[in-house]
């Protein structure tokens, strides 16, 4: 049986005192969750080993990052590398955020670099493909997203696909309140996992979880997690409320 899994990305939300709150309130409302279900929280890199700290010991709940560098160690201003990550405790690495390739100019190249760092420090790795909606209006999302997969992921060998999961997240859905219906998340996610299987084989492709992401929230987490090939949420407006993460949380325990 897959993973399911529901993911927080703050972004760059919460001071740390309302990060720590916010963890708290979690932890007080969380379900009692099957082994095959998880709940990655990634906070801003300041926040991590508060979070880390606050999640030590509680099962099926981890300390994700939002990033990391693409080298493992030197001159490079500001920023924190997959080692770093690793060594302070960070268990999950989202990669290819859609506003990361947007603002910070990201492309497949470095991409497939940063998960070589993130796989070397023993992270397991959210890479986000997902296609703007001049992509989804030519109807040409499959190609898009089957490309930014390819091109990020298949340098990779079977072993290391196993620390992987896909976050497809359409752009016009982030943060925008428009949220793609249960047909279109199933159609491409179906699709996606087609786009493993070419690959790795079927049973690599079974074995792999697809997480949707782009306006989730409580009120339709229940219809997106129904369909066959969704196997959860990269969830960013709805995890910053403890209340509607939470419901979010139940909505794949109940899945
Ligand atoms: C995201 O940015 O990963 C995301 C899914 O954001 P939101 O839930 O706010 O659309």
């Amino acid at each position: 049986m897959r993973n399911k899994i529901v993911a927080a990305n703050w972004k760059m939300n919460l001071k740390l005192s309302e990060g720590a709150n916010l963890v708290n309130g979690i932890l007080q409302g969380m379900p009692a969750i099957s082994e095959n279900c998880k709940v990655v929280i990634a906070p801003p890199y300041l926040h991590i080993t508060q979070t880390i700290a606050q999640l030590k010991g509680i099962e099926h709940i981890f300390t994700g990052a939002q990033n990391c560098h693409s080298e493992n160690s030197g001159a490079y201003t500001g920023e924190v590398s997959a080692a770093m990550l690793a060594d302070a405790g960070v268990q999950y690495v989202i990669i290819g955020h859609s506003e990361r390739r947007e603002y910070c100019n990201e492309d497949s190249a470095l991409l497939a670099k940063k998960v070589n760092q993130a796989l070397a420090g023993n992270m397991h790795v959210i890479f986000c493909c997902g296609e703007p909606l001049e992509i989804r209006d030519a109807n040409t999302q499959n190609e898009h997203v089957a490309r930014q997969i390819e091109e990020g992921l298949f340098h990779l060998d079977a072993p290391q696909l196993k620390n992987i999961t896909i976050a497809y997240e359409p752009i016009w859905a982030i943060g925008t309140g428009r949220v793609a219906s249960s047909g279109q998340a199933q159609e491409i996610h179906a699709y996606i996992r087609k786009t493993i299987a070419e690959k790795y084989g079927a049973e690599a492709a079974d074995n792999i979880s697809i997480l949707y992401g782009g306006s989730c929230k409580p009120s339709n987490a229940a219809e997106l997690f129904a369909c066959a090939d969704v196997d959860g949420g990269l969830i960013g407006g709805a995890a910053l409320k403890a209340e509607e993460f939470l419901g979010i949380i139940k909505a794949m325990v109940d899945s």
